[in-house]
């Protein structure tokens, strides 16, 4: 447990007050949470203080080595007006996880939901009210070291902070156009594809761009070794339907084990469904597009919760999905998730932990 000191803010922000233009990112809320850790001490002094700037070395690890990692999740206002979270411990472990291969101290599980609790709990005013909108909770320990040896901080700080956003699909879902990249890679084996750090988005961006100015919406990533496989899609898992089964990669090194890929695999298993976790090749699934047998494609994350899509253009080959629309499958597990997560369905799961 731990003893987390709260200092109010004496100046708070008005809050928006158009929620449907909230965007995403944009707007922080009052507080945020800290802890520091220094070795000797361990982890210490966990508190929720006023949002403001932080004051670090200009030497600080995080700067030069980029040593610092995040997590991503929401919370969601139920009609009754009260304030629930998805799956907190699985961002806690999966933090865990990526602290282990950055040679950052563990943060014990139960001490990162307390944290989070505490922090919406003092915002909770902030969690906007409107259908499909929510708070997002960004959690992040950056190394504070002032020191430009390469080799691991001997001080960190464990911050969050807290965004509300717009709902995802204030126009309906629109399903998407996607762009295999085959010169850029995302990740490679013995790489940190699996965990949540900055690196890996910064490499990112260049393909991320790339497929903008051609007019895609995102990149459809292959693995760094053959680039053969199918990986991820931006930032998001991926979903394949051929032949009435359902594809996605395997968690093993490369990819990112999302907590939204992990909850539709268990809802799809209930549901009757095979579901393959492992290899599967672009060309199979350009194969099977030419076939007729590509069902559905979709990615899966935190801030969509799925996303359609529609086309998948690969070279000079393009595969057309669904006819445009969004499939049967991938709408059930939007509407199933979202229900949950809003509390209009029933949590048969274990899944949701309110908020006081
Ligand atoms: C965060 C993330 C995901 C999705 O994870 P969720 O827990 O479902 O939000 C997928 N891929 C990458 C690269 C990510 O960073």
């Amino acid at each position: 447990m731990l003893d987390i000191k709260i200092t109010r803010t004496e100046t708070p922000k008005a809050k928006p007050q158009d929620e449907s233009k909230l965007g995403f990112g944009r707007i922080f809320t009052d507080h945020m949470f800290v802890m520091d850790y220094d070795e000797g001490q361990g982890w210490h002094d966990a508190r929720i203080v006023p949002y403001a700037p932080l004051v670090l070395a200009p030497a600080a690890s995080v700067f030069h080595y980029a040593q610092e990692c995040f997590e991503g999740l929401k919370a969601y206002r139920r009609a009754d007006g009260r304030v629930q979270l998805f799956r907190p411990d699985c961002n806690a472990q999966r933090l865990r996880d990526t602290h282990e291969r950055l040679c950052i101290p563990a943060i014990p599980v139960e001490d990162f939901v307390q944290a989070v609790k505490a922090l919406v709990s003092v915002e909770k005013d902030w969690v906007p009210h409107l259908d499909g909108t929510s708070l997002y909770i960004r959690p992040f320990t950056i190394a504070t070291m002032e020191q430009l040896g390469v080799h691991a901080s001997s001080s960190y700080q464990f911050l969050i902070i807290c965004s509300p956003s717009g709902a995802y699909y204030a126009e309906g879902i629109n399903p998407v156009k996607i762009y295999v990249e085959s010169e850029y890679v995302r990740a490679c084996p013995g790489g940190t594809g699996a965990i949540k750090c900055g690196g890996n988005y910064a490499a990112s961006i260049k393909a991320g761009e790339k497929a903008e100015q051609l007019g895609y919406s995102q990149v459809l990533w292959l693995d760094g070794a053959e680039r053969r496989y199918v990986e991820e899609v931006g930032s998001m898992n991926i979903f394949f339907k051929i032949g009435g089964e359902i594809y996605t990669a395997a968690t093993v090194g490369t990819v990112l084990p999302g907590v939204t890929r992990r909850s539709c695999i268990e809802l799809l298993r209930d549901w009757g469904y095979t579901v393959h976790e492992g290899r599967l090749a672009i060309a199979d699934v350009m194969k099977a597009a030419r076939e007729g047998t590509l069902e559905e494609v979709f990615g899966t994350g935190t801030a969509a919760v799925v996303s359609p899509v529609k086309q998948l253009d690969y070279g000079s080959e393009s595969a057309q999905i669904g006819g445009g629309k969004i499939g049967p499958v991938t709408q059930k597990l939007y509407d199933t998730l979202t229900g949950i997560q809003w509390g209009r369905l029933p949590d048969e799961k274990g899944w949701i932990q309110p908020v006081d």
